[in-house]
Formats: C-alpha cells, sequence, structure tokens
C-alpha cells in the first residue's frame, strides 16, 4: 500500500466547498484503486482564523506541513479583510517559504464545455502556461509609498536574478520537450521594461541551446493576448514572468471556458519540500454558500498532485472521470449547466467507479 500524507487548507469562501469535492474524489479513488491510501489532514487556517488570533496561520505553519507530501489549498479573500493580508499571510508565504518556484498552469477546453471563442473546439486550445513563482513584482522587496513628497510616488520593484530565470527557463523547456508538439513561447515585454527582461531574452536563447529539439519563440505580453485569442492553436508550453502569467492565465482560463475550471500546482521542482496545488480562481463569495460552486478546477488540481506523487493512474482515472461528466453535460451555471457542486461531484465519484472509466 502506498500511503501520502495531504494537507487540506481549504480557507475562505468556495474553497471549502470545493476542497470537499475534492477530498471527496480522492477518497473514490482510493477505494476504487485499493493500493494507495491519502491521509488527508484539514487546517483551519484562513481569514476566520485571522478574525481569531490576528494571523492567517500560526508563527509554526510553515514547520507543520513541511512534514506533509503535499499541500491541497482552497482560496484565500475575504469581504472584511484586506487582500494584501490574506493573500501575504497564507498562500505567497508557503510558495515561497518552500520555494515552489514553479507555477504550472494547465489550460484545455474539456468535453461539454463551451469556450467564448468562437471557432474553438476542444482540442484546439491545449496549453500550460508556466508561471514563474519566486520573483518579479511578487517578491516583495524594495516597494513603498514614498510619502513626504511634494507629489507622492508609489514604486513596485520587480526582481529577477540569474539563477531564477534559469531554473525557470529550464523547467519551462523540460516541460515542452516532454509534450508532444514540443513548442515553447517565451513571454516578456524587453521593449519596455529594458532591465529584468532583457534578461529574460538573454537566458531563453542560452537554455534553448540545451534543448535543440524544442521549437520556441518568443513574444510580447501584449502581443501575446491576442495570439491567445484568435491563434490559440499556435501555442503549446508557455513560460512568462510571475505578474505576466497571473494575468495570461486568468485569460486562458476564461478561454477555456471557466475560471471554476482552471487548476495551478505550485511546484518545487527539486521536491525539497511538499508541493501545492490549488484552484485558479479565489474565494468567490458572490456564490458562496450556494452550492453551485464548479469544482472541477479543484478536482484537475487533485489530478496534477497526484501526478506529481507519480500516482499516474489514480491522476488520469480523475481527469477521465471529469471529462466523461462535463462531457454528459453535468456541469455548474457558471459553465452553462444547472448542476450543483454536489451533482457534479457524485457523478464524479460514479465515474470513477465505472469500468468504462
Ligand atoms: P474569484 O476567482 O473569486 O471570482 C471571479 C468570478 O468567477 C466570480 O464571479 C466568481 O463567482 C466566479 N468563480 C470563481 N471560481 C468559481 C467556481 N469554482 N465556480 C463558479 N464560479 C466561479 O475572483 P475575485 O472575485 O476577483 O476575488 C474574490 C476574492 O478572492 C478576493 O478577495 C481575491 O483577492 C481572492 N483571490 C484569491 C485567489 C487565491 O486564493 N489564489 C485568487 C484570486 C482571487
Ligand atoms: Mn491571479
Amino acid at each position: 500500500m502506498r500511503e501520502y500524507s495531504i494537507a487540506a487548507i481549504p480557507a475562505d469562501g468556495i474553497g471549502p466547498e470545493v476542497i470537499a469535492a475534492g477530498v471527496t474524489a480522492l477518497e473514490s479513488l482510493q477505494k476504487r484503486l485499493g493500493d494507495v491510501k491519502f491521509n488527508v489532514e484539514t487546517f483551519d487556517w484562513g481569514s476566520a482564523y485571522y478574525r481569531k488570533h490576528g494571523v492567517m496561520m500560526p508563527a509554526d505553519g510553515l514547520a507543520t506541513l513541511k512534514k506533509f507530501d503535499a499541500i491541497y489549498f482552497g482560496a484565500v479573500g475575504a469581504p472584511d479583510v484586506p487582500d494584501h493580508i490574506t493573500l501575504w499571510g497564507l498562500r505567497l508565504p508557503i510558495c515561497q517559504g518552500f520555494d515552489q518556484y514553479a507555477n504550472v498552469r494547465p489550460t484545455r477546453i474539456l468535453p461539454g464545455i463551451t469556450s467564448p471563442l468562437r471557432h474553438a473546439e476542444v482540442g484546439d486550445l491545449d496549453w500550460v502556461i508556466v508561471r514563474e513563482n519566486s520573483e518579479g513584482e511578487y517578491a516583495g522587496c524594495g516597494g513603498r509609498v514614498h510619502r513626504g513628497l511634494p507629489e507622492e510616488v508609489g514604486t513596485e520593484v520587480a526582481v529577477f536574478t540569474r539563477v531564477g530565470v534559469q531554473r525557470i527557463m529550464r523547467y519551462a523547456f523540460k516541460l515542452a520537450q516532454s509534450r508532444p508538439r514540443k513548442l515553447l513561447t517565451v513571454v516578456t515585454k524587453s521593449n519596455a521594461q529594458r532591465h529584468g527582461m532583457v534578461m529574460w531574452d538573454e537566458i531563453a536563447e542560452e537554455i534553448s541551446k540545451e534543448f535543440p529539439d524544442v521549437t520556441w519563440d518568443k513574444m510580447l505580453v501584449d502581443a501575446m493576448t491576442v495570439r491567445m485569442t484568435l491563434k490559440p492553436q499556435s501555442l503549446d508550453t508557455i513560460v512568462a514572468t510571475n505578474l505576466h502569467a497571473d494575468i495570461l492565465s486568468d485569460l486562458a482560463g476564461a478561454l477555456a471556458g471557466s475560471l471554476g475550471v482552471a487548476p495551478t500546482a505550485n511546484i518545487d521542482p527539486e521536491r525539497r519540500f511538499p508541493s501545492m496545488f490549488e484552484p485558479i480562481h479565489g474565494s468567490a463569495f458572490d456564490i458562496t454558500g450556494k452550492g453551485i460552486a464548479n469544482p472541477v478546477a479543484s478536482f484537475w488540481t487533485a489530478s496534477q498532485m497526484l501526478d506529481h506523487l507519480g500516482e499516474d493512474e489514480a491522476s488520469a482515472r480523475l481527469m477521465r472521470a471529469v471529462e466523461k461528466v462535463t462531457g454528459a453535460g453535468i456541469t455548474t451555471p457558471d459553465v452553462g449547466g444547472t448542476a450543483t457542486t454536489k451533482d457534479v461531484t457524485n457523478a464524479v465519484v460514479e465515474a470513477i467507479h465505472s469500468s468504462n472509466v
């Protein structure tokens, strides 16, 4: 029996609803496969914890998480707690503390889900966006509001290190190489951002020499939004900075039908620490408690987690089950359906157990 310890942090808004759905799917995979066991421990960290204790997680939170094989994370964000506190108090400390420098965001149009792109069908859009996850504007260095000047000035400092760019570039080339089309697009804004971004371009040239079988090109981020919209078939693997990929992957999620289906993995490729798996979406307080949150992103990221743990069969079975269910039109209102979170979850569980999945 292979056993894994998983720390679940459902946190805020619809986080608990979609993580509960994912844990149900893990339990049914465990039952179906019989030779693997997921020991899930749930932590009550997040905005409710903050209201009680003044912090989003305990001081020894990272030390606690470090012992787990993986972290399964919902979302943070509450109407009465400032976003910078929820983000910098829980999610970013985990990403940074565990050096999860590769943020991997697959996008596909799933069966039964309609893309807002008029001509795009299942198969026309099959991307993986690799988001640099430790540097750029999110490094948390140097930015401030310079008060007391005649004209107040706010600065954001984007930090890029050679080592940081090299490692994400190498990760992206390797990932592109593992995919059938062996195609990588490196996104920057090196016309306007003349320092860190120029270094990105140089390092892309340098690392590409290690991967002669990967075809790659460069795009400026603004032009990239146009290409994603008009020529989705021309893209496969994409690598971009923390900020640029944050924006591009929301667009990607929308083009694939809904943010409610888009997953993400925060990976420590060197496996020194647990990696963290989460839906891309936030806490969605407009639909919290209504029972209609789309659990597909949560299932898909659970599948990424299983893949990372080396449980390929469980990972693939979960995605086949999800695609069977979306393909049968059992979907939540955000993608045009009428099903509830529970309906979709029950259907996925049934598909996991069915013999033709
Ligand atoms: P959001 O992703 O929470 O919601 C955007 C829209 O998409 C909403 O209309 C919402 O109902 C819909 N949506 C999102 N996920 C859905 C799902 N699974 N099923 C159905 N519909 C879904 O983004 P927002 O409204 O900009 O932010 C709300 C809060 O979440 C803010 O506090 C924000 O800071 C936070 N946030 C957190 C994360 C994170 O934890 N990683 C990411 C983004 C936003
Ligand atoms: Mn985002």
